[in-house]
């Protein structure tokens, strides 16, 4: 294996204390779910088989957009296809599969997650539930890059939920709101029907949301 350039060693470090914070959250249970990021056409990911609190620094696993493992021991995670797919479709630079609990029950219920809170708009829009297909299948990954379209998260049916940003940190805060927003929608529909917001609404939210995020910056 050639040499592990820098950049690949802090987005090791930084995808093993995203995958550790998942099962910390409770968005994860063990060693499920699994967390990436891009360095170039280099994608750094979580391995397989491998509890992420005995992940040591050494142990980084790259692999190309194809697939073919460039640094590390370890195999990576079998989610892999799905992770690869997303990088391919899409302008990420991380990713975060999580098993959330209301996440991936709400995947059982409904085709799309009803646009219930105007945070919905930070996902681009009311989320898609992407069809069944086994863990780790190419249909699976084919099916979630088309949930993915205009969004930034979708759930996976009977499995759970993926999400990407341009950093780690911006992937797991919109995996974070995706779960408070099944879990708003659960609460809701058990004690009645919930009132949901129109298109309209969800577009004067997301341009205000892009203002907010711009005065933050600004204000540094
Ligand atoms: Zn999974």
């Amino acid at each position: 294996m050639p040499e592990v350039p820098d950049a690949v060693e802090k987005a090791w470090s930084d995808v093993v204390e995203a995958a550790r914070r998942t099962v910390a959250d409770g968005l994860v249970v063990g060693r499920s779910g699994n967390v990436s990021a891009r360095v170039g056409d280099i994608v750094v990911v979580t391995p397989t088989g491998v509890p992420y609190g005995d992940l040591r620094p050494q142990d980084a696993v790259a692999v190309d957009l194809d697939g073919r493992q460039v640094a590390g021991e370890l195999a990576p995670t079998s989610e892999l296809p799905l992770h690869l797919a997303v990088y391919r479709g899409t302008d990420a630079k991380a990713i975060v599969h999580t098993h959330a609990p209301h996440a991936t029950a709400v995947s059982t219920l409904v085709d799309v997650l009803p646009p219930i809170h105007y945070v919905t708009a930070t996902l681009g829009g009311a989320v898609r539930v992407a069809p069944y297909a086994l863990y780790g299948t190419p249909e699976l990954a084919a099916a979630a890059l088309a949930a993915l379209e205009d969004r930034t998260a979708c759930l996976l049916a009977n499995h759970g939920t993926i999400a990407y940003g341009a950093s780690l940190r911006q992937a797991y805060e919109r995996t974070a709101q995706l779960e408070w927003l099944a879990r708003v929608w659960l609460l809701a529909s058990a004690a009645g029907a919930p009132r949901l917001l129109p298109p309209s609404d969800l577009a004067t939210a997301a341009t205000r949301l892009s203002t907010y995020g711009q005065d933050r910056r600004s204000a540094r």
